[in-house]
C-alpha cells in the first residue's frame, strides 16, 4: 500500500528501531511508548487489521502472536508478564491501519485498559 506508514517501515523508506524480524514479520519500538518495552509487532504485508488479518486466515496471525512472544523474551519481560494488545477499529482507538500487536511491559498493567 502506497500510502501506509507501516508498509513504508518494511520497504525500509521511514526508519525504525527493529527489535525482531522474521520472514513474514517485523517488530519495532513504538515512538510514543506508553510502557519500558512498547514494541509493535506488523505483517510484512499489509492488512488493515486484525479482523483483517484474521480473514485471510493462512496462519500469518499465528506467527504474529509467536512474534509478540519472542520480542517479549528478548524484552526480558516475558517471566514477570506482558501484554498483548490489537486496537481494532476507530472505536478501540487504532490510528494506523495496518494491523499491529502491541507488546507492553515493564512495569505492573492496569486492568481494565480505558
Ligand atoms: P494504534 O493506535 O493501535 O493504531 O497504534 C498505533 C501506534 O503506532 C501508536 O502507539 C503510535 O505511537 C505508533 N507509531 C506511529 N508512528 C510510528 C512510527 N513511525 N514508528 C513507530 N511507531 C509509530
Ligand atoms: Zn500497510
Amino acid at each position: 500500500m502506497n500510502d501506509c506508514l507501516f508498509c513504508k517501515i518494511v520497504a525500509k523508506e521511514i526508519p525504525a528501531e527493529i527489535v525482531y524480524e522474521t520472514g513474514r514479520t517485523l517488530a519495532f519500538r513504538d515512538t510514543n511508548p506508553q510502557a519500558p518495552t512498547h514494541v509493535l509487532v506488523i505483517t510484512k504485508g499489509h492488512y488493515a487489521n486484525a479482523a483483517a488479518l484474521a480473514d485471510a486466515d493462512d496462519g500469518l496471525a499465528d506467527d504474529v502472536l509467536k512474534a509478540a512472544h519472542a520480542v517479549a523474551v528478548k524484552e526480558q519481560v516475558a517471566e514477570g508478564g506482558y501484554r498483548v494488545v490489537f486496537n481494532t477499529g476507530p472505536a478501540a482507538g487504532q490510528t494506523v491501519f495496518h494491523v499491529h500487536a502491541h507488546v507492553l511491559g515493564g512495569r505492573a498493567l492496569t486492568w481494565p485498559p480505558g
